[in-house]
């Protein structure tokens, strides 16, 4: 059952997310929870920012752009995602107001948001743009994501461009039922990971596990969750396609 109230739902994750750190042996601190805003109000990301959750996740720039100037005078502390695919003539707007970018799959799109990050946001240094690369890891033909025969070249090229920073690998493995096969995909992200550390990168994130599969993602090592239902509750579908 998923709880009425935010901070009864922000609880119930984080000891979802404790429970399976603690089984692998991990600290349940060294997983950071993503609360995916899309769809959801401002006035929601306030709500679960009032029981003290620091990073919101968007799928969609206008939408998250339009939360951002909500809440940037009351809410200077929040960390913004954008986590959504990402098309080029949106990429200025996104490397000028996002912490972190989760979904690149692209070099032209790295190079872009390296390009147009600024220097500075009203008045204060800008750290540099946090990234992810988007695995295409259950090799679905329609679905984003770079193939993971071809992640490494893209993460060498990607890791020296100036104002980002890359930070490691996001996947969105198709749907199954059962930790097993939940956790198959996740191990692979897991190892693809190491590999690029071993080639000499020096990544430290795996942006994986949703609201379904976040267990199986943090037993196999997630450092980030990106949960959205079990948090806001149900999304109501989209009307028109937007990005
Ligand atoms: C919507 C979304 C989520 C959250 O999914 P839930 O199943 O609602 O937890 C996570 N990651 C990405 C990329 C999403 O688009």
């Amino acid at each position: 059952m998923t709880p009425s109230s935010p901070a009864a739902r922000l609880r119930q994750v984080r000891e979802r997310i404790a429970a399976a750190a603690t089984e692998a042996g991990r600290d349940p601190a060294s997983v950071r929870l993503l609360a995916v805003s899309k769809t959801f109000p401002a006035e929601a990301v306030a709500e679960l920012a009032a029981c003290g959750q620091a990073d919101f996740g968007e799928n969609y720039v206008q939408e998250g752009l339009g939360k951002m100037a909500a809440l940037r005078a009351t809410h200077p502390q929040l960390g913004w995602h954008f986590i959504g695919p990402l098309q080029s003539n949106k990429t200025r707007e996104v490397a000028a107001q996002f912490d972190w970018v989760h979904a690149v799959d692209r070099l032209h799109i790295a190079q872009r948001l390296s390009a147009q990050r600024p220097a500075a946001r009203n008045g204060s240094p800008l750290s540099p743009l946090q990234l992810c690369i988007q695995v295409n890891i259950s090799g679905e033909g329609s679905k984003s994501g770079i193939a993971p025969e071809a992640v490494a070249e893209l993460a060498h090229a990607v890791a020296v461009l100036p104002n980002l920073r890359l930070r490691g690998l996001m996947c969105i493995p198709a749907p199954a039922e059962g930790l097993q096969a939940q956790r198959a995909p996740f191990a692979r992200l897991r190892r693809l990971l190491a590999e690029l550390n071993r080639q000499g990168l020096a990544l430290d994130t795996l942006s994986m596990g949703m609201s379904a599969d976040l267990e199986a993602a943090v037993l196999e090592g997630a450092t980030l969750v990106r949960v959205g239902t079990a948090l806001f509750g149900a999304r109501v579908a989209r009307q028109t396609a937007q990005v």
